[in-house]
């Protein structure tokens, strides 16, 4: 071979590599309203704007069939797309499943799966219709579509944050990866002895977290009755951090984030320091909690300033100052997003 250039995936990042695929694509029909780059693309149908998002769950890589029982694992594939259309703002209406399958399957085992797959489109009340099957040979691969849909003067992009828009979260942070932790080691301890039985009970929080995350659609509902209009919003699947990076960059805003107002479970927090683990760090980079990041404008406090499961942690900036953490002891230093890293 020739000596082409060759460029690592690690070097650029995941999110490099989809900047650069995204160059490439600029959108050619006027109806494409938003392609690659927020949680959902968005297609123009007149009043309303019809949302379509995809993630795929590869075994061995987003999941380990040794703890992931396979009803759950339909219910988080359904689950985590829903989530991005939540994040739109929207309403979740069909799904799509394309499954890759190894011959280790039988119909029973695809059934179970389908089993979690059937409660999350009765949860959501969104419909299964259609998808792919084919055969595998490196493990399950399941990769869901979810298509919603959303007044057009509802949209909530990942950039309409403001200056001075306060930042909240919902829900609570880190509890899914200090999980994952858990039925790791639990694993790990099964491999050594086998005629161990695992100890969940005292971990069943955290772990519910990691197995059946799920999508925050009662708080779109919410922002219905409430009378609120996020000014910006995306979902936590790679950890409040490189989420919040997210709203920056796409809003073009640094944001200051308090240490002390970031929600974190009694149970996640046990667990964390169980593992000598910084809490705050499994809410910063832990990810997957599949919880809703989201900018209003200071006139909407009001109304979300007793919700129980609404949490202000902070606020936008002008860009020139930053991206900003002030720790409990009143320190200001930089926010670091680590994120998760496939590659
Ligand atoms: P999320 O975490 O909300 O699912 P991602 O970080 O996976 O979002 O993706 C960010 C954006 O990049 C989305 O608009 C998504 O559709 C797009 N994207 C991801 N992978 C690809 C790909 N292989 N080709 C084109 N677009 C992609
Ligand atoms: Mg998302």
């Amino acid at each position: 071979m020739s000596e082409e250039k060759r460029t690592e995936i690690g070097e650029i990042g995941e999110f490099g590599l989809i900047d650069r695929i995204a160059e490439k694509f600029e959108p050619k029909n006027e109806k494409t309203v938003k392609g690659i780059g927020d949680d959902t693309a968005v297609y123009d149908l007149g009043d309303k704007y019809l949302l379509t998002t995809s993630d795929m769950l590869l075994e061995g890589v987003h999941f380990d069939l040794s703890y992931m029982p396979l009803p759950h694992l339909g219910y988080k594939a359904v689950a985590v797309n829903v989530s991005d259309i939540a994040a739109m703002n929207g309403i979740p209406k069909q799904i799509t499943v394309n499954l890759g399958l190894s011959n280790r399957f039988s119909v029973e085992a695809v059934e179970a799966l389908y089993e979690g797959i059937k409660a999350a489109c009765d949860e959501y009340n969104v419909d299964l219709v259609g998808g792919d099957t084919t055969s595998s040979s490196a493990g399950l691969v399941i990769s869901v579509t979810a298509i919603g849909e959303v007044d057009r003067d509802k949209v909530v992009y990942r950039n309409g944050a403001m200056e001075n828009d306060i930042l909240c979260v919902t829900g609570d942070l880190g509890g899914a990866f200090v999980g994952l932790q858990i039925l790791e080691r639990e694993k790990a301890e099964y491999l050594a002895n086998p005629d161990m039985q695992p100890k969940l009970d005292k971990y069943d929080y955290v772990v519910g977290r990691q197995l059946k995350p799920k999508a925050r659609m009662d708080i779109i509902h919410e922002f219905k009755d409430l009378g609120i209009q996020p000014t910006s919003m995306i979902d936590v699947s790679d950890g409040l951090a490189s989420e919040a990076f997210h709203l920056c960059k796409q809003s073009g805003l640094g944001v200051a984030i308090y240490e002390d107002k970031i929600p974190i479970e009694k149970q996640s927090f046990e667990t964390a320091a169980e593992f000598s683990i910084d809490p705050n760090s499994c809410a910063l980079n832990g990810g997957e909690d599949y919880e809703l990041l989201f900018t209003i404008g200071q006139d909407d406090f009001e109304k979300i300033k007793n919700h129980a499961d609404i949490h202000t942690i902070g606020y936008m900036q002008a860009q020139k100052k930053g991206r900003t953490f002030v720790t409990r002891n009143q320190n200001v230093v930089e926010l670091q997003a680590q994120g998760w890293k496939h590659f």
